[in-house]
């Protein structure tokens, strides 16, 4: 895949860029593990006072850095500005609390002794350069998710960012170095995923942190498997919402049409597969059609727009597969399963709600990464999480009900790493965010997230 700057809206090439040389990429390896030897040293609130000086800048780039976001991969302006907003959110976030978060664990008194110890706790020390395989969906958010832990638990970060967001890769490493970050402590490395082996190899790299597809996560655990280094994977989705009886339909409705539309879709945690009860199922359909018909597909750039284009040719040519897939077997569109009339140029998909979908369809199986979702009919809640978990992916989940039985069983019976009630996913600083199955392991954010790159080194005293 070229590293070029292409965009969605137009298919217009704007930029392009060549990759780091073998000999430049060892360059800066050296640098991130010089720059760790002194980092790993310094103290929580020197650390913090970079972050949140590079949380500062953010915000004062907030516009500059949304229109080059908008410009390589095409979500609209404003959801580019939140994206950023966020980004400065979580970067304060842990700039507060990732001393807290890495405080010395004592172990109950009576355990000391009883190991022989006089004394014993378990302490938190960074590991090392870390390499960050990051994608193009929230090309800001998904790094400072990762750099805003790592660099407060005083690791070094190497990203190596999709081949479409090179110029947010760039942004994103001038913003660590303006900030006042020893230059070494956040690189990016302008390298195709061919290079990923070498560099994950190198011993001075000391784990590994990938989102993105399963042959992707694939690829860099065994890797990293081989060389027994760490990886966090965040993979793939296919979120299950359900909606039973004692939703407020309207709500779930309205909601259901941002959870599967926001981002063009594009997101590993939007909702994918609506799974709803027959009691309320022809209220929310008629809701939830009217609203996803109503969205604005156009210009990015345009305030109204609600839906952009997809981020590649490639990336519709796989939803346009799978919608045929389903068509072909039987399956009925509701609304969209085509690009805008309007639109002759760029990647668009029209907001599609397919139903009358069986097991033997791709979009069952597959992550549709993209506007289009799958409607199902349930008789109870033993069918709904039945189907729920009828699926190889496990990141998150979202249910519609009141009533607080169901709510517990939801919690025992739902397999992923999240269940969202009465509202859609989304991540925050302070909650853990990942999958089990196959959307992944390990996870991010929160004290869990700040952990996952840490030696938990255990000291004891005789
Ligand atoms: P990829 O997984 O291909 O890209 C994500 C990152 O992984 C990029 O930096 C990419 O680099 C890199 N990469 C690609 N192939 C390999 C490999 N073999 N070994 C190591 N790294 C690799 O995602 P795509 O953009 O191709 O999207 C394909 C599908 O992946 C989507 O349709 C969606 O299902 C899923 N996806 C999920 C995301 C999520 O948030 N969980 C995000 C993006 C995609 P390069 O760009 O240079 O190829």
């Amino acid at each position: 895949m070229p590293i070029a700057t292409v965009n969605p809206a137009t298919g217009e090439t704007l930029m392009t860029f060549d990759a780091l040389s073998e000999e430049a990429v060892r360059e800066r390896l050296d640098r991130a593990e010089a720059a760790f030897a002194d980092y790993r040293a310094t103290s929580f609130a020197h650390r913090a006072e970079l972050l949140n000086r590079a949380a500062d800048l953010l915000e004062a780039d907030q516009e500059t850095i949304a229109r080059t976001v908008t410009s390589e991969m095409g979500k609209p302006l404003g959801a580019a500005r939140a994206e950023a907003a966020k980004c400065v959110k979580a970067m304060r976030w842990y700039a507060r609390h990732a001393e807290h978060l890495l405080a010395d664990e004592q172990p109950a008194p009576d355990d000391v002794a009883d190991s022989g110890a006089v004394r014993a706790f378990v302490r938190y020390r960074p590991i090392g350069p870390v390499l960050a395989v990051m994608p193009w969906n929230f090309p800001i958010w998904q790094v400072v998710r990762f750099a805003a832990p790592a660099l407060m638990a005083g690791n070094v970060g190497l990203l190596k960012h999709a081949s479409n967001v090179p110029q947010t890769a760039l942004y994103l490493e001038e913003l660590f170095r303006r900030a006042g970050f020893p230059a070494g402590v956040f690189q990016t490395l302008l390298v195709g995923s061919g290079a990923i082996e070498g560099i994950l190899r190198d011993p001075r790299v000391a784990a590994a942190t990938l989102t993105g597809s399963e042959p992707a996560g694939r690829s860099v655990a065994a890797i990293a498997g081989d060389e027994i280094k760490k990886t966090v994977l965040e993979l793939g989705g296919s979120d299950p919402y359900l909606v039973l009886p004692s939703a407020d339909v309207e709500r779930a409705a309205r909601t259901a049409v941002t959870a599967r539309t926001q981002n063009a879709g594009q997101s590993c945690i939007a909702a994918k597969r609506f799974i709803v009860h027959e009691r309320v199922y022809d209220a929310f359909t008629e809701a939830f059609v009217a609203g996803m018909r109503a969205l604005r597909v156009g210009d990015p750039t345009d305030e109204a727009t609600d839906v952009g284009p997809l981020s590649s040719e490639a990336g519709r040519a796989d939803l346009e597969e799978l919608v045929d897939d389903a068509l072909r077997h039987g399956a009925n569109a509701l609304c969209g399963a085509r690009r805008p009339p309007d639109q002759p140029a760029g990647w668009f998909y029209e907001p599609t709600v397919l139903t009358h979908l069986s097991t033997d369809m791709r979009i069952h199986r597959e992550e549709a990464f993209g506007p289009v979702a799958s409607l199902y009919r349930v008789a109870d809640l033993d069918e709904a999480i039945a189907l729920a978990n009828d699926t190889s992916f496990g990141l998150s989940s979202n249910a519609w009900t009141r009533d607080e039985a169901e709510q517990e069983r939801l919690i025992r019976d739902l397999a992923a790493g999240g269940v969202f009630f009465n509202g859609m996913t989304a991540s925050h600083p302070a909650l853990p965010f990942g999958g089990v199955k196959r959307s992944g392991y390990g996870r991010e954010l929160a004290g869990h997230g700040i952990r996952e790159f840490c030696n938990v080194t255990t000291v004891w005293y005789g």
